[in-house]
């Protein structure tokens, strides 16, 4: 139990990743902060899950991140609810596949404000909040995307190659306050946000789930198998230990092996 008392704020956590990290760090005794969209019944049964199943304290608050007050007034809830702030992981996000030329420009400035302004707004406000406390983790959930660009994601690609370079300036800011902040860059992962892309694509080509699954693993990975959003719940209890105190700034890529090429 590393994150004992430990209050861990998830964006995004009531689907795929974030609720992988957020089940990941609760098993190692940290209060969690839920956040993200869903049905109110759900979430509820969600939290309770997880306070039950780990004997820690788990709220939750729908801030929307996409607006430009929700980042910080999110941060001073949980800190308002559990009295202090340890681990933020920025993790919320979303996609939007298009040519540039007929990319949305209402999708560029939703894609940008959710997966990279509330990224820097949510460091903002929890930095201070670390300081003062002498310790602290951030974890920006950036992606492969964030390292190497694909066709027909030019806002995602663009977000996330803004997160890795805000966790290096932030990470770079903060070194020597106990604080550390780092990128995870995942691969594919089977989470909704993929599913809608599988069912796009399998709709378009004509073909089945499975199918296009396979297809998109082998367009991309040289290991055909999806990363588990628990896998990377695993990589963010490292990234609290203490083991990994200096480990700063750094993307680190859990994608079976996209970027490697
Ligand atoms: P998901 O769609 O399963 O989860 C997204 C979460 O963000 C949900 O909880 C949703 O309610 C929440 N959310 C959406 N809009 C929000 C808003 N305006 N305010 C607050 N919360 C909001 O997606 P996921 O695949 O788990 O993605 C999580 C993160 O991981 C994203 O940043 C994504 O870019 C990144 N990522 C995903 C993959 C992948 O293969 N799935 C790969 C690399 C990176």
């Amino acid at each position: 139990m590393t994150l004992r008392d430990k209050t861990a704020l998830v964006t995004g956590s009531t689907s795929g990743i974030g609720l992988g990290i957020a089940r990941a760090l609760a098993a190692e005794g940290a209060n969690i902060m839920l956040n993200g969209f869903g049905d109110a019944a759900e979430i509820d049964r969600l939290r309770r899950d997880l306070a039950d199943q780990f004997g820690v304290e788990v709220d939750y608050d729908g801030a929307d991140l996409m607006r430009a007050d929700g980042p910080g007034a999110l941060v001073e809830a949980t800190r308002a609810r559990f009295g202090r702030l340890d681990v933020l992981v920025n993790n919320a996000g979303i996609q939007h596949v298009a040519p540039v030329e007929s990319f949305p420009t209402a999708k560029w400035d939703a894609i940008i404000a959710l997966n990279l302004t509330a990224v820097f707004l949510g460091m903002k406000a929890a930095i201070p909040i670390m300081k003062g406390q002498g310790w602290g983790r951030i974890i920006n959930v950036a992606s492969a995307h964030g390292l190497v660009a694909s066709p027909n994601k030019v806002a995602y690609v663009a977000a996330k190659h803004g997160v890795v370079g805000a966790t290096k300036v932030a990470a770079i800011e903060v070194a020597n306050d106990g604080i550390t902040v780092n990128a995870i860059c995942p691969g594919w992962v089977l989470t909704p946000l993929v599913e809608r892309q599988l069912e796009e694509r399998a709709e378009a080509a004509g073909t089945e789930i499975a199918a296009e699954s396979n297809a998109l693993l082998a367009e991309k990975q040289p290991m055909l198998q999806f990363t588990s959003p628990d896998a990377i719940g695993a990589l963010a209890v490292y990234l609290c230990s203490d083991a990994a105190r200096t480990v700063t700034g750094a993307p680190i890529s859990i994608d079976g092996g996209w970027v490697a090429q």
